[in-house]
């Protein structure tokens, strides 16, 4: 008998992440932060590297009891985690079992199908609206027997959202069985008023968990960092599955700047307020559709027409040195992803897409 992994993991297609940039070239494919990371976190870190032979706390006690004080909530119901995507792991290895049902909206990230299958469990999506998270399609998705309903408010790849009456409408109308995975990792871009921040949701609902990163506007995607925020005992289960020392010394340190670097915070959002307007009006102005996002990249759809498709933009742009995400394994083949970038990328990618429409 030859060596075999538990069944179903050969199925799973490897996460494949936004394109790394060739020298000179400029990255736009990961919605990584384009003002770089607080300095005061960069600080931290540094100062990190002469503890690098002490193990760090197991229980990144500093980290929780920081962000539980930014945040206003119980220390001892956050867990942090080697980016947000190992907390959405952990989640999946403590409650799926072969079989289970997970449901996902149409469009969403890539990580809850790569979750489910790690587990065997099976993964099933809802229909969206307008590329948009449709309540009454995840709720009959879900049915009587999910074990998980991931959502990503906002999400990535659409840049969309829903409001905080729509998210209690799902939980409500989802059977208390199901735990309910709000995935925030964009939610510090997002300002309207009808947007609701799903923390108060945990004590509310009980079985609502919120997952949060240190990826996007803090700016720290290569440290890993995240934490979650969820009921006692999900949160008990959570530490009994996770590795001892799961995040590490440097992490930990660098994570509790940034937190409280309210300044970078503030520099970051508003730096994203005029991209992500930019980018959309022109961008809309050129003629192409732009899904409206809150996050920090935009959806671009293009033609079918041959010579004018999102992946000749792609190849296009690629040329010119802006590396964007091609989003076909989301199922839009005919669109791109563009992070915002610095002022000038997004005024060359601007550019490109000009000259693109016109060649
Ligand atoms: C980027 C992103 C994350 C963050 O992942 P990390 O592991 O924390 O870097 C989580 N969810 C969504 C939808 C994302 O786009």
């Amino acid at each position: 008998m030859t060596l075999q992994p538990r069944p179903g993991l050969l199925d799973i297609k490897p996460y494949v992440p936004g394109a790394a940039a060739p020298e000179g070239a400029v990255k736009l494919s990961s919605n990584e932060n384009a003002l770089g990371c607080s300095p005061k976190a960069a600080d931290a870190f540094k100062a990190a590297a002469s503890s690098l032979h002490i193990y760090p706390d197991g229980g990144a006690t500093e980290l929780r009891e920081a962000i539980a004080k930014m945040e206003s909530l119980k220390a001892d119901q956050i867990v942090c985690g080697a980016g947000s995507d190992e907390l959405l792991q952990l989640i999946g290895k403590a409650y799926l079992a072969p079989g289970d049902k997970v449901v996902q909206s149409q469009y969403g990230f890539l990580v809850y199908r790569l979750v489910a299958m790690q587990s065997g469990a099976e993964i099933v999506s809802a229909p969206e609206k307008n590329y948009t998270a449709d309540v009454d399609a995840l709720i009959e998705t879900a049915g009587d027997d999910a074990k998980i309903v991931f959502l990503a408010n906002p999400n990535n790849p659409t840049g969309t959202w829903i409001s905080g009456s729509e998210i209690r409408r799902l939980r409500e109308g989802l059977p208390a069985s199901t735990l309910l995975v709000i995935d925030c990792a964009y939610g510090e871009f997002v300002d309207a008023p009808e947007y609701e921040d799903p923390l108060a949701l945990v004590s509310e609902y009980g079985n609502v968990v919120v997952t949060r990163t240190f990826s996007k506007i803090h700016g720290l995607a290569g440290l890993r960092l995240g934490w979650m925020y969820g009921p006692k005992e999900v949160v008990d289960v959570i530490h009994r599955v996770r590795g001892p020392f799961n995040v590490n010394l440097p992490a930990i340190e660098a994570g509790t700047a940034a937190i409280q670097d309210r300044d970078f915070l503030k520099k970051s959002k508003e730096h994203n307020d005029q991209s992500l307007a930019f980018l959309t009006q022109q961008l809309g102005g050129l003629g192409y559709e732009v899904t409206p996002s809150v996050c920090n990249f935009v959806l671009v759809h293009f033609s079918e027409a041959p010579g004018k498709t999102a992946d000749d933009a792609n190849k296009y742009l690629a040329e010119r040195g802006l590396i964007v995400r091609g989003v076909q394994p989301y199922g839009l083949p005919n669109a791109l992803r563009i992070s915002v970038g610095l002022e000038e990328h997004n005024r060359a990618v601007v550019d490109a897409l000009e000259a693109f429409a016109k060649a």
